[in-house]
């Protein structure tokens, strides 16, 4: 048996019941395997059972008071998965669904994602199961205080840096840093994502959905083709697809449908992102609403649909398996020409493998959503430095971050004989620097 296939076994034995883990764990170990085979000294270091075993999982409870004064009791979680070559870095998620499983397929993604973008971050996620959705202000600040007068003792501006993620945005971030700050009495860079007026960095709103096209344009123009004129799908109307649908918009593509988690509009005129902004941004409501305010457009109950609309570039920017086998077997019989991943893991393994065998160009999560996680390290940099950089300073040393991870994993595909695998090329790259990383520094 392979040093990959004995790690994977291991990993299913010691962590049952963890499905998202186990699927993140065995992409990236069979497409390592090759590579992993030609150099035995990582087996010889343990370097692949050391990386799948998080350095730290805290887990705690989060009590706090609703506005009629019950009190309610969420679970906390925070994975502190490898700090080889840098302070741990990776987003909160607030979703009932959130669960130890989730916590760490995200994390142990993050540390290759980290990899990617030449930053020194190393790999680590948390969140909680608590719902922000139909809570007020008030309930969600308690929520965020409570959550923070635990996490404080585990993070710190050189230890470990969280940034927001599902459920987790501008508003959440500004309860829990206001916590932090009150609590060790320090206004450092220990959360990202935060407010302009304390410390934040302009772009890091936009910064994974406009990496995301940033780094699908480089990909089509190696294949001398772009953006422009192409119909888009892109899935979710949060953070990532919002500002992922605008860039392709500002690139001269046509969005034509975007979702949440009950289902999905569709505007054969293009999506106007500026009612998207008014709706989801604003009145936090649902996306159902754009086709009351829009005629050209038509909502369909049930989000997984959306991949049956013929579209030459898919967008998934929701969440984890929200296009299984068959979507993929709809995109390809419409001849879609790019699959990008603003989501984390929005493809099953079976869907992957059914893009690369039809040769759709297909950029993994790890690489196309880098761009929110690099922008959180330009914006812990400006911090470090008491500087403020402008939004074309910003965008461009994202551009830059994001052209440059796709000429690594291009690179890295061909020189593995895996031509046009980003998924190989990807997960290679990554792992190639934290190896290296955790080597040097020994068996710890
Ligand atoms: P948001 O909370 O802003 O938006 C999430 C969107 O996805 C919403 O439209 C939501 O709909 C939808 N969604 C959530 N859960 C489900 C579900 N179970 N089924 C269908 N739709 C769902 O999150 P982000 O935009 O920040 O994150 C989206 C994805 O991008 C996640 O996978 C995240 O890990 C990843 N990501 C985010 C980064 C960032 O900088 N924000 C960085 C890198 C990756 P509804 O409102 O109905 O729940």
């Amino acid at each position: 048996m392979s040093y990959t296939a004995k790690v994977l076994e291991q990993v299913t034995k010691k962590n049952p019941n963890e499905q998202e883990f186990h699927q993140a764990a065995t992409e990236v170990l069979t497409t390592l395997q090759p590579f992993i085979d030609a150099h035995p000294e990582y087996e010889k270091a343990g370097v692949l059972e050391r990386l799948v075993e998080p350095e730290r999982q805290i887990i705690f409870r989060v009590p706090w008071v609703d506005d009629a004064g019950k009190v309610h009791v969420n679970r906390g979680f925070r994975v502190e998965y490898n700090s080889a070559i840098g302070p741990y870095k990776g987003g909160l998620r607030f979703h009932p669904s959130v669960s130890l499983s989730i916590i760490k397929f995200l994390g142990f993604e993050q540390i290759f994602k980290n990899s990617l973008t030449g930053l020194s971050m190393g790999g680590g996620k948390g969140g909680s199961d608590f719902d922000p959705k139909g809570k007020s202000d008030n309930e969600v600040m308690r929520f965020c205080q409570s959550f923070m007068t635990e996490l404080y003792r585990h993070i710190g501006a050189d230890t470990d840096v969280p940034a927001g993620d599902i459920g987790v945005g501008a508003r959440e971030i500004g309860f829990m840093f206001g916590q932090y700050k009150r609590i060790r009495n320090e206004h450092v860079a220990v959360l990202t994502g935060r407010g302009l007026s304390y410390g934040g960095s302009l772009v890091r709103k936009e910064a994974t959905g406009y990496g995301l096209v940033y780094i699908a344009e480089e990909c089509l123009n190696s294949k001398k083709d772009t953006l422009k004129d192409k119909t888009v799908v892109v899935s979710g109307s949060g953070n990532v697809s919002i500002y992922a649908a605008e860039k392709v918009i500002q690139l001269g593509g046509k969005v034509v449908a975007m979702s949440d988690s009950g289902g999905y509009v569709y505007d054969k005129n293009g999506i106007d992102l500026s009612i998207v902004k008014q709706i989801k941004e604003v009145e936090r409501a649902r996306i159902s609403e754009y086709a009351n305010r829009v005629k050209t457009a038509v909502y369909k109950e049930g989000c997984a649909n959306i991949w049956e609309i013929k579209c030459d570039v898919a967008l998934p920017c929701a969440t984890q398996n929200e296009l299984d086998e068959a979507a993929a077997k709809k995109l390809i019989a419409n001849k879609v020409k790019l699959v990008g991943e603003g989501a984390n893991m929005p493809t099953t393994l079976e869907a992957t493998k059914l893009f690369l065998d039809n040769k759709v160009l297909f950029l993994p999560g790890k690489a196309a959503n880098a761009g929110g996680v690099a922008t959180s390290g330009l914006e812990m940099a400006q911090s470090s430095q008491r500087l403020f950089w402008s939004f074309e300073d910003v965008d461009k040393q994202l551009k830059g971050i994001m052209v440059n991870i796709f000429k690594t994993i291009d690179k890295c595909s061909k020189d593995n004989g895996l031509n046009d695998n980003f998924v190989a090329g990807a997960n290679i790259a990554g792992f190639k620097k934290v190896a290296e990383a955790m080597m040097s520094q020994g068996a710890v």
